[in-house]
C-alpha cells in the first residue's frame, strides 16, 4: 500500500476520476494568441524554491505558460512557498511523503503524471497533427523539471514516454563519486540528463559534468542557480519568524548565531548521531554562540539529531522555518553547519561561512572558491573546523569573503528567454557562460518539435556557437562568472 500522506502525517484525499481535467479551460482562456504550454513539476521544499522564480518569470512571458504541477513530496511546504510568491498550484498528484519507499513514490509520481497528462491533452497527437496543437495551446510543448529528486526523475520519464521534451533546470551536477551518495539523488541527476534534451547548467563546472557524459554542448545552456534568483527575492521581504525565541535572537545584535541543518538520507543513522556528538561539543565549548537548528519534519531526523541536542540552553531546536524567514537568517548569522545541497549556494551568497557535513559535494566549485568547507560527519572534524572559524577572524573573513561561483540572481530570466528562443525564435537570450544550438535541441526532442519550430519562424539558426566561444574565453581569462 502506498502511504500518500503527507511530510504533516495528513492523509490527502485521492484525486478524484476527473481531477484532473478541470482546470485546463483557466488557460489561454482570453481569446489572445494562446500560450505555449510548459508543465513545470515540483516535489519538494528544494524544488519549490529553486523553481519559484523559474515559474514567476514564465507568468510574466507572453509567449509561454506554467503549468504548476506539485507531486506531493514535501506538500505542506510546497504549498507555503507559493502562498507567500501568490503562485497557484493547477495540479496536484499526493504522491506521499518521504516515508514511502522510493519505489512506490517513482511508480506513483509517474502514474499519476502520466494520468494528469492523459486527462488534461489526450494522448499524444499524431506526428501530422503535434505541432498545431502545441502552438494552440492545446498540448504540452515540453515539461520542466528541476535537479535531483524522485518526483523530477519519474515526472521526465512518463514525459519521455509520451514524447514530450524535457527541459532540465540545475543539470550537470556530479559529485563524481559513487552513485549511492547522495541517494538517489546522484542516479537521478544522471538518469534525467539522459532523457532531458535541454539542460539549464548553472555553471560552467556543471557544463564541463555534462560534457564529460557525452551531452553534445549545443542542448547545454549556462545560466547560474536559481536558487540565488530566489533567495535575492526571499531575503529582500524581512519576513518576521513565527517562533518568537528566533526572532529575539535576530532581534538582538550582540548575539552570535550558527545555523545547523541535517537532514540527508545517507546520514540517516550514524550519520546524524556523529553530527548531533560534534554540534552539542561545539555548544559546551561555545557557550556565548547560540545554535538554531530547524530540524526536517522526517521523524528519524528528529530523533537522532533533535534528542540529543534538545537539553542545552543554547541550542534552539525549531520547527523549519519559512523559506523566507529563513532566508533572512541566514542573512543574520555567523555560521552555518549543513548537508544540505541549497545552503551550500545559498549562504555565500550572503557572505556567510558553510561546513558541509558530506564526504562529497556535487557544489565542488565553493569547496574550490573557498566558500564552503568539507568536514564529513565526524564530531571531532565538525568541532575543530568550527571553533577555528568562530574564534579566528582572519580564518572567518577568508572564507566569509570569498566569492560565491552560483550565479547573479538572473538565471530564471535567461532560461525563460532560452525557452522563448527554443520554441519561438524569439531573440536568443544572452548567456551566462555558454550558448546553445536550437536546432539541435529541436532535433533531439523529437521530430514533431523540428517540424514546429520550421512552422513557427521558418527559421532553423543557431544560437550561436559564438557566444559559446566568447564565454570559453571568458572563463579562462578568469573574467567569467561575472
Ligand atoms: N530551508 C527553509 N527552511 C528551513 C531550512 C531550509 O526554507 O528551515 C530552505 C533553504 O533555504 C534551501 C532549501 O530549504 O533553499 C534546502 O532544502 P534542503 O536542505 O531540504 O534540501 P537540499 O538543498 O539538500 O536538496
Amino acid at each position: 500500500m502506498i502511504d500518500a500522506r503527507d511530510d504533516n502525517g495528513e492523509l490527502p484525499v485521492e484525486p478524484s476520476e476527473h481531477e484532473f481535467a478541470s482546470a485546463l479551460s483557466i488557460l489561454n482562456a482570453d481569446g489572445d494568441q494562446p500560450k505555449l504550454l510548459v508543465p513545470a513539476v515540483v516535489g519538494t521544499r528544494p524544488e519549490a524554491i529553486k523553481m519559484l522564480p523559474v515559474i514567476l518569470a514564465m507568468k510574466q512571458s507572453e509567449l509561454v505558460e506554467p503549468i504548476v504541477v506539485s507531486t506531493g513530496q514535501h506538500h505542506h511546504m510546497v504549498e507555503e512557498i507559493f502562498e507567500e510568491a501568490e503562485i497557484g498550484t493547477h495540479v496536484h498528484l499526493w504522491a506521499g511523503a518521504d516515508r514511502a519507499s522510493l519505489t512506490e513514490r517513482v511508480s506513483t509520481v509517474m502514474r499519476r503524471f502520466n494520468d494528469f497528462l492523459l486527462e488534461w491533452f489526450g494522448p499524444r497527437p499524431s506526428d501530422d497533427d503535434v505541432a498545431g496543437e502545441i502552438l494552440a495551446g492545446r498540448y504540452p510543448a515540453a515539461v520542466l523539471v528541476h535537479g535531483d529528486t524522485s518526483s523530477a526523475m519519474s515526472a521526465a520519464l512518463a514525459a519521455f514516454h509520451m514524447r514530450i521534451p524535457v527541459m532540465h533546470v540545475e543539470a550537470g551536477l556530479r559529485t563524481g563519486g559513487s552513485i549511492l551518495s547522495p541517494f538517489p539523488e546522484e542516479l537521478n541527476r544522471q538518469v534525467i540528463t539522459c532523457i532531458a534534451t535541454m539542460h539549464f547548467a548553472p555553471t560552467f563546472t556543471n557544463l564541463e559534468n555534462l560534457v564529460r557524459e557525452n551531452v553534445p554542448v549545443g542542448q547545454i545552456f549556462v545560466t547560474g542557480n536559481t536558487g540565488i534568483d530566489a533567495l535575492r527575492w526571499a531575503a529582500g521581504l524581512q519576513t518576521p519568524f513565527v517562533d518568537d525565541s528566533v526572532q529575539a535572537l535576530v532581534d538582538d545584535p550582540s548575539k552570535r548565531i550558527v545555523v545547523v541543518t541535517a537532514h540527508r538520507r545517507e546520514n540517516w543513522g550514524e550519520g546524524l548521531k556523529s553530527i548531533a556528538e560534534g554540534v552539542g561539543r561545539l555548544a559546551d565549548r561555545f557557550e556565548d554562540v547560540h545554535f538554531v537548528v530547524p530540524l526536517h519534519p522526517n521523524p528519524r531526523v528528529r530523533e537522532e539529531l533533535g534528542t540529543p541536542l534538545a537539553s542545552r540552553t543554547n541550542v534552539l531546536l525549531t520547527e523549519p522555518l519559512e523559506y523566507t524567514s529563513f532566508a533572512r537568517l541566514l542573512g543574520r548569522c555567523d555560521l552555518v553547519i549543513t548537508d544540505s545541497g541549497g545552503i551550500q549556494e545559498e549562504a555565500p551568497s550572503l557572505n556567510k561561512p558553510v561546513l558541509v557535513m558530506r564526504d562529497s559535494t556535487e557544489r565542488g566549485e565553493g569547496v574550490d572558491a573557498g566558500t564552503l568547507l568539507l568536514v564529513g560527519t565526524d564530531p571531532t572534524q565538525i568541532e575543530d573546523e568550527a571553533a577555528k572559524l568562530l574564534s579566528d577572524p582572519a580564518a572567518y573573513a577568508a572564507v566569509a569573503g570569498a566569492t560565491n561561483p552560483y550565479g547573479d540572481g538572473f538565471a530564471a530570466e535567461r532560461i525563460v528567454s532560452a525557452m522563448e528562443f527554443l520554441l519561438t525564435g524569439k531573440s536568443p537570450p544572452v548567456p551566462f557562460g555558454s550558448g546553445f544550438n536550437r536546432r539541435e535541441i529541436g532535433a533531439a526532442s523529437g521530430l514533431h518539435l523540428r517540424e514546429y519550430l520550421e512552422r513557427v519562424t521558418g527559421d532553423e539558426s543557431t544560437s550561436s556557437e559564438h557566444a559559446e566561444l566568447d564565454a570559453r574565453e571568458q572563463f579562462a581569462s578568469g573574467s567569467w562568472p561575472p
